[in-house]
C-alpha cells in the first residue's frame, strides 16, 4: 500500500463501492482517506456513574448497570413507547424508545450487567437516556481511544459507507502508515514550536487516546497545511522579488509637491499616510510593485491612488486606472478631474462607449506621452491602445478582472507597470494574504474624520408605510433617497417587473418629487443620464439594483431603503450602505424583509443593525458563508485546507509565516540536507497547486 493506491483495493471496498465513494466523496486514493478527519469524536474509554451526571449533556456517555422493568406506555393519541428503568451501583435512570420493534423488545438483555450509551436528557429532575446503544461484551464496550465520528450521509450509509466503515478503514490504513508517509518538518522545527511527529498526528487525529493528544494532533495538522500554503507563497514571491523587474521611481517632484502642498482638499488619514508610504517605498525599487490596497467603502481610496499617479508622472511615466464599470469608470474621472481641476495634467476617459473621433484622440495622446492618466473599463486593454510609457497601472474593484487581463496589462510596457490593486470588500489579514498570495497587502483601517456612522435598521415589509413617510421628512430636509432592489439573474424578468412596479408605487408616494432609475438593462448612456440627474440633486430618488452596489458617489444622499434585504449578502448590504454616510449629514439604512427569516438571515440583519466595520462584517460573512464562497473560488477547491481554518486559526498562520520566512532567509532554496523530505513533500504535494493565488 502506498498513499497513491486506489481505493478499490482496500480491504472491503472492491471497483464498484470505489466508484460510488469516488462519486460521492471524490476519493480516490489512500491519501484521501488518510486526510478525511473526524467530525467529533465520542469517548467509550470511560464509564460513567448515574449519580455524577449533572449539567453538562452535550456529549454521548457511556453507563455500566441492570436494565429492569420493561414497559410499553400508551400516551397522546394511542402512541407507545417503551421504557425501561437502568439501575447502577449509585443510582437510576429511564431508557425510553420511541420507535422499536416486538422483535427489539425481546432481545433487550434484563437483570444482566450490561453498557448503555447515548445522550442524557433531563426533565424535572428526572434524568433519561433516548435510544441507548447496548453492548453486553465489556471488550467492545470499551475503547482504548476516543471514536471518530466521521461526515457522512445518508446515501452514503444506504450502501453500507457508515461510520463503523470508515474506522474500519482508517485502522487499516494506520497499520500502515510508518511506510505511507514520512515526517516533513524539521526536526528542529518541531522542537521549537513543540509540535508533535507527522506520524503520530495522523494516528492521533484519528483514534486519540484523550482530548489532550487529539489537540496536539490537530495543532500538528492544521500548522503543516498552513507551513506548507506559506511555503508556496514564500517561494513565489522570493522568485518575483528576483526576476521581475520594474521602472523604479526615485523623484518625488513637482507634480506631486504642489498637489500634496496646495491642493488636497482635507488632511490625509494617518492611515492614508501610512499606505502611501509603503507604495512609495515600493516603487522607489527597481522590481515590479503588485500590492492590494484594502480599505472600508469611504475611507478614501481615491486619493491614495491619485497620489501614487503622480509619482509616476514626476518620473516621467504615465499611468491607468481601470474600474470594473462604466458609471465607476466615468465617476472616477469626474472625481480626478475635479481634484485636477487647477493643475495641467491630462486626464481622459476610455469606455466601450467612447466615440471613435474621441478614441483617435486618446490612442494619439497616449502614444506620444501629452495624456499622462487614463481611466477606463476593459476598453484600455484593447491592443490598439498603446502608452509611450506606462508606469503604473491601477485597479479598482480587482476581482472581477481576470488574469489574462492583467498579462495584457503587463504587456503594454517593456518592463511592467506597477501594479496597486484596490478592494472595499475587506477580508482579514491572513486570508487577504494567503489568497491574493502574490500581492503584498496595505490597509486602510480608519475613515476621515467627522463621519457620522450609518444608523441602520431592520424592518419588516408591514411597515413600509412607516418607512415611506421617514423617507418623506428627509427629502423634505433637502437629502435624497436610494431605493434599491435584488436582481438575480434566474429570474430576471421577474424581479424587473418587481422593479417597475414599485417603481410605481414610489412615483405615486412621492408625487412632486423627481425620481429616476436605474438598472443593468439600460444602456450606457441612459445610465450616466440616469446618474447625473440624481447626482445634480435634479432628482430627489433613485430607485435602482445592485448596479449602484460599487463606488457610487452622491454625498448629498443620506438615506437607503434595501428592499428584500434578505436577498442580499452580507458584504453586498455592507456595500451598499456604503452609498449614503457620504456627507456631513446623519444617515440611515433601512433594511426590509419578510416576516419569515432563516437564522442565517437574521445573523446578517442583526450584524448590519450592530455595526459598520467592513472586517468585522467580512468576518461575519466568512463564518457565515466560508471564505471560498467569499472569494468565489468554491467550484475550483481552491481553499481546500483540511482542517486550518484561515479566520480562526490566525495565530497558526502567523507562526507559520515567521517559520517559514526563517526557513528561507538561511536557505532560500531548500539546499540544506535538513530539508530535503520538506523539499521533497513540497514538490509533491503541493507546488503548482496554488497558483490562483494570482488576481482572479
Ligand atoms: P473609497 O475608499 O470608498 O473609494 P473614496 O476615495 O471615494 O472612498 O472617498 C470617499 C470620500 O471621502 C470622497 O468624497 C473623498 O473626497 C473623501 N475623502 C478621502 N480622504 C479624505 C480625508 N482624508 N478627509 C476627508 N475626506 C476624505
Ligand atoms: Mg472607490
Amino acid at each position: 500500500m502506498t498513499l497513491e493506491t486506489p481505493i478499490e483495493f482496500l480491504k472491503g471496498i472492491g471497483p464498484e463501492r470505489a466508484k460510488f465513494i469516488k462519486n460521492v466523496l471524490g476519493f480516490s486514493t489512500v491519501y484521501d482517506f488518510l486526510t478525511f478527519y473526524p467530525l467529533r469524536y465520542i469517548d467509550k474509554s470511560k464509564v460513567h456513574l448515574i449519580a455524577d451526571l449533572k449539567g453538562d449533556f452535550e456529549n454521548e456517555i457511556q453507563l455500566k448497570g441492570k436494565v429492569t422493568d420493561i414497559q410499553e406506555v400508551v400516551y397522546g393519541k394511542g402512541q407507545k413507547r417503551l421504557t425501561a428503568k437502568f439501575r447502577d451501583q449509585s443510582g437510576t435512570l429511564e431508557i425510553v424508545w420511541f420507535r422499536y420493534s416486538k422483535w427489539m423488545k425481546e432481545q433487550i438483555p434484563l437483570n444482566q450487567e450490561i453498557f448503555i450509551f447515548g445522550k442524557i436528557n433531563e426533565f424535572n429532575g428526572n434524568l433519561s437516556m433516548p435510544h441507548p446503544e447496548i453492548e453486553v461484551d465489556e471488550k467492545k464496550a470499551i475503547s482504548g481511544s476516543l471514536l471518530p465520528i466521521y461526515p457522512g450521509s445518508e446515501k452514503l450509509s444506504k450502501r453500507g459507507i457508515n461510520n463503523k466503515f470508515f474506522q474500519t478503514v482508517l485502522v487499516e490504513i494506520l497499520k500502515n502508515l510508518p511506510n505511507l508517509t514520512q515526517e516533513n518538518l524539521p526536526e528542529t522545527l518541531l522542537k521549537k514550536l513543540k509540535l508533535i511527529g507527522r506520524l503520530q498526528a495522523l494516528y492521533n487525529i484519528h483514534f486519540p487516546k484523550d482530548v489532550f493528544h487529539f489537540k496536539h494532533a490537530e495543532k500538528r495538522i492544521k500548522f503543516e497545511e498552513a507551513f506548507f500554503f506559506q511555503l508556496g507563497y514564500g517561494l513565489k514571491k522570493q522568485h518575483h522579488k528576483t526576476s521581475v523587474i520594474g521602472n523604479p521611481f526615485p523623484k518625488i517632484g513637482d507634480n506631486f509637491n504642489h498637489f500634496y502642498n496646495h491642493q488636497i482638499p482635507f488632511e490625509l488619514t494617518n492611515a492614508q499616510k501610512r499606505v502611501l508610504k509603503e507604495i512609495r517605498t515600493d516603487m522607489k525599487k527597481p522590481i515590479q510593485m503588485n500590492r492590494l490596497l484594502q480599505g472600508d467603502v469611504g475611507s478614501g481610496k481615491t486619493m491614495v491612488a491619485l497620489l501614487a499617479m503622480l509619482i509616476a508622472l514626476d518620473n516621467g511615466f504615465q499611468s491607468c486606472f481601470m474600474a470594473p464599470t462604466e458609471i465607476l469608470a466615468q465617476q472616477h474621472f469626474n472625481s480626478l478631474q475635479e481634484l485636477l481641476e487647477k493643475s495641467e495634467i491630462k486626464v481622459r476617459l476610455l469606455t466601450g462607449s467612447t466615440k471613435t473621433s474621441d478614441r483617435k484622440i486618446i490612442h494619439q495622446e497616449l502614444f506620444s506621452g501629452e495624456l499622462s492618466i487614463l481611466v477606463g473599463t476593459h476598453a484600455v486593454l484593447e491592443d490598439i491602445v498603446q502608452f509611450k510609457s506606462l508606469g503604473l497601472a491601477i485597479i479598482d474593484e480587482q476581482h472581477r478582472f481576470g488574469v489574462a487581463q492583467r498579462a495584457k496589462l503587463w504587456a503594454k510596457n517593456k518592463i511592467p507597470p506597477h501594479i496597486l490593486v484596490m478592494t472595499a470588500t475587506p477580508i482579514p489579514r491572513t486570508l487577504a494574504m494567503s489568497f491574493y498570495s502574490d500581492l503584498d497587502v496595505s490597509v486602510i483601517d480608519e475613515l476621515p474624520v467627522g463621519r457620522k456612522p450609518i444608523i441602520t435598521a431592520h424592518r419588516r415589509e408591514k411597515d413600509r408605510l412607516t418607512i415611506f413617510r421617514f423617507a418623506k421628512e428627509e427629502i423634505e430636509k433637502g437629502r435624497q433617497i436610494y431605493f434599491v432592489y435584488p436582481l438575480i439573474e434566474e429570474s430576471e424578468k421577474l424581479d424587473y417587473k418587481n422593479l417597475l412596479e414599485n417603481f410605481d408605487h414610489i412615483l405615486e408616494f412621492y408625487e412632486g418629487y423627481n425620481v429616476t432609475m436605474l438598472h443593468g438593462r439600460m444602456k450606457p448612456a441612459e445610465k450616466e443620464m440616469a446618474m447625473k440627474y440624481f447626482a445634480s440633486g435634479d432628482a430627489q430618488i433613485m430607485v435602482a439594483t445592485t448596479v449602484i452596489e460599487v463606488g457610487v458617489n452622491v454625498p448629498n444622499a443620506s438615506v437607503m431603503i434595501i428592499e428584500s434585504a434578505e436577498r442580499f449578502g452580507l458584504s453586498q448590504l455592507h456595500q451598499l450602505r456604503g452609498r449614503v454616510g457620504r456627507g456631513a449629514e446623519q444617515s440611515y439604512c433601512i433594511l426590509v424583509t419578510s416576516d419569515k427569516l432563516s437564522s442565517d438571515t437574521r445573523t446578517r440583519m442583526k450584524t448590519m443593525v450592530e455595526t459598520n466595520d467592513g472586517f468585522k462584517i467580512s468576518e461575519v460573512d466568512m463564518k457565515l458563508r466560508g471564505p471560498g464562497d467569499i472569494l468565489g473560488t468554491q467550484q475550483s477547491g481552491v481553499v481546500d485546507f483540511k482542517k486550518l481554518d484561515l479566520i480562526t486559526d490566525s495565530t497558526i498562520i502567523k507562526v507559520a509565516k515567521s517559520a517559514v520566512e526563517d526557513l528561507l532567509t538561511a536557505d532560500p532554496h531548500l539546499e540544506h540536507s535538513a530539508n530535503f523530505e520538506l523539499r521533497t513533500y513540497y514538490g509533491k504535494q503541493y507546488k503548482g497547486k496554488n497558483k490562483w493565488g494570482r488576481i482572479s
